[in-house]
Formats: structure tokens, sequence, C-alpha cells
């Protein structure tokens, strides 16, 4: 299941800057869940994204992408 969100998102975080740019992290990538946690197991995979450990925070929506 993880393997599948991975390879969905291309493996790297999805985050995106105000400017339209994707965060280009490939390293430090957590898998984010979009409702806490899943109620359903028919689409799992569409409730998970994954989000690198700087984006994967309350905050993040404050940070910009750190690598260009
Ligand atoms: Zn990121």
């Amino acid at each position: 299941m993880k393997r599948a969100v991975s390879e969905r998102d291309g493996g790297r975080c999805t985050f995106k800057d105000p400017r339209g740019r994707k965060c280009a992290e490939t390293v430090t990538l957590e898998f984010d869940r979009l409702n806490g946690f899943a109620r359903t197991h028919l689409h799992e995979v569409d409730e998970i994204r994954l989000l690198c450990r700087a984006h994967n925070r309350p905050a993040a929506g404050q940070l910009y992408a750190r690598a260009s």
C-alpha cells in the first residue's frame, strides 16, 4: 500500500509552495494521512500522500520549499 502511494507521488514530497513549485525533497519522506486515520480500506491510498519531514507538520503551510 505504501509503495503504491510512493509510486503515485513519484517518490517525492507532494508539497507545493504558494508559487506552485513542488518540493524536491526525496530523502526524508513520511506518509501523511489526510483524515487522521482511514475509516475504510476502499480508498486508503487516496487518503495518504508523501510529505518530507519539513512539510509533514501543522505549520507546513508557512514554510517554503528548502530545495530548489
Ligand atoms: Zn517537502
